[in-house]
């Protein structure tokens, strides 16, 4: 084996079982919710599936089914063509998109305290400056994922609207412009339905991740799970969305390799 190739020595330690394959992934259920909008506003279909055959007169030997969903339906990817700001850049469809952003270096800030005590938690300048004294600069071209364990509720309590609203955490405008300018991220990742915050139609710009990210033609994803097996860095994020035409995002499987014994 020589000694510099990359791939020889991942595959080693794949054969040797020193790497964890972990899930990021919720199943694609017609129960898990979407994000409502304001009824003025066109809606999210949830995920939904009818039998075409199973074994029987429709089909003797096999079992298939049709399914239906929004691009934003369960675990999904946003493009920078979901949002205006990022309406003509180039390769902004999810089938556009350079497939190297898919396969990068992950980086987990653990807000999980922040929001249990504040479901309007707001991620900061500070926050993430504060965690890069413990864990190093966010590398450039990585992910940043942003745990704040919402994925462990269920039902009601998971877009947890009211009257005004959702109430969830998401990161200020500051913050996605220092991962993007400072620290030159590929994408940003939550657990819950939106890259932003509940309440973020109140911040300046409004909805910031999506307004930043995708008018700077960088990613984001939403609805993850598992962020609390991650290390906070050191894994590698696999991110692959459906190939959709002019697609503005796409349910996907969402894995990361993580080096056992790291977290
Ligand atoms: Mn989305």
């Amino acid at each position: 084996m020589s000694e510099n190739n990359a791939l020889e020595i991942l595959t080693g330690a794949l054969t040797a079982g020193q790497i964890d394959t972990v899930d990021l992934t919720h199943t694609l259920d017609p129960d898990f919710p979407v994000i409502v909008l304001p009824p003025e506003f066109g809606q999210c279909a949830r995920f939904r599936v009818e039998e075409v055959s199973r074994y029987d007169e429709r089909g003797p030997a096999w079992y298939w089914r049709n399914f239906t969903c929004s691009e934003h339906t369960g675990t999904h990817f946003d493009a920078p063509i979901h949002w205006v700001s990022g309406k003509d850049l180039p390769n902004s469809s999810v089938d556009s998109i350079p497939t190297d952003a898919f396969v990068r270096p992950v980086c987990v800030l653990d807000c999980s305290k922040e929001s249990a005590k504040d479901e309007d938690f707001l991620l900061t300048p500070k926050f993430i400056k504060n965690w890069e004294k413990v864990h190093g600069d966010v590398p450039g071209g990585a992910w940043v994922l942003m745990r704040t364990d919402w994925s462990k509720r269920s039902g009601a309590e998971y877009l947890n609207m009211r009257e005004d609203g959702a109430h969830t955490p998401g990161p200020t405008g500051d913050a996605i412009n220092y991962l993007i300018e400072t620290r030159n991220i590929i994408g940003f990742g939550t657990e819950t339905v939106g890259t932003d915050a509940g309440q973020s139609t109140h911040l300046s710009p409004p909805y910031p991740a999506h307004y930043l990210l995708h008018g700077a033609n960088r990613y984001g994803l939403q609805c993850l799970a598992n962020l609390d097996l991650l290390p906070a860095t050191g894994a590698i994020l696999v991110c692959p969305p459906l190939k959709i035409k002019n697609g503005s995002g796409s349910p996907l499987r969402v894995l990361a390799l993580v080096a056992r014994n790291t977290v």
